[in-house]
Order: C-alpha cells, then structure tokens, then sequence
C-alpha cells in the first residue's frame, strides 16, 4: 500500500472519513466536497491506481463496486429519479486521487 495514498488511509482508518457502508472488498464514503445532494465514493480495499491498471483478476471487484452503487442509490432513494456513476481517469478525466474509485452522484437534476 502506498503510504501516502490518502484512500488507503481511509481504508485502513489511519484518516477518518464518513464511511457508509463496508465490507471485505470496497467502501462507501461520503465525498469531503460533494457536488451534489448525493456524492459519495466507492472504492476498493485494494490499492488499484485507476482504470488504466485494472487487470482480469479485478473484473469482480469492478462488479461489486457498480452493485455497491446500485444499493447506495436504492438506500439513498434515488434509484427511480436516476443518478450518474463516473469514473475519472488520469489528468484529462481530472482524477486527483490516484487510488480507483466510483463516483456516485444524484438526489437533484444533472443533466448531460
Ligand atoms: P477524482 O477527482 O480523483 O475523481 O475524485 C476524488 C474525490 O475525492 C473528490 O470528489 C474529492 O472531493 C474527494 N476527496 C478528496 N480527499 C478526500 C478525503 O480526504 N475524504 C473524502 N471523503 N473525500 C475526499
Ligand atoms: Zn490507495
């Protein structure tokens, strides 16, 4: 685990964070800045920098994060008026944390 991660550290509650929902392989966190009624994280326990380093060994991890999503959305009672799940993926997709995560936003309109 890199160090300096600062999901790893929430992941191992080195850094405290708003965790909503946990188990063996991912968590759900509340976004520190969210941009919508409904902004929350959800990221494998696993060190996996991004999209680009995802190999065929991580294809179930990918899965139970869009099923975890799909739960917090159904929890959050937005699954009917629909949400967006984003992932950012190096400078141009704007990630700033090099540690995968899915974004899950909704609770208001958000266009295109
Ligand atoms: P990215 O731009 O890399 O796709 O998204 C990173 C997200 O992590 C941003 O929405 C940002 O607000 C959130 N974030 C950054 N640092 C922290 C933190 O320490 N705790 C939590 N809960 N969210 C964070
Ligand atoms: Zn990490």
């Amino acid at each position: 685990m890199p160090e300096d991660c600062i999901f790893c550290n929430i992941v191992n509650k080195t850094i405290g964070s708003d965790i909503l929902f946990e188990d063996n392989d991912l968590m759900v966190i509340q976004d520190i800045l969210p941009k919508a009624p409904v902004h929350v994280l959800i990221i494998p326990k696993e060190h996996i920098a991004s999209v680009n380093e995802l190999d065929e060994a991580h294809i179930s991890i990918v899965g139970k994060m869009v099923m975890a999503a799909r739960e917090h959305a159904k929890s959050r009672g937005i699954a009917d008026s629909g949400y967006k799940l984003i992932f950012n993926i190096g400078p141009d997709g704007g990630q700033t944390v090099k540690h995968l995560h899915l974004h899950l936003l909704g609770g208001k309109p958000l266009g295109e």
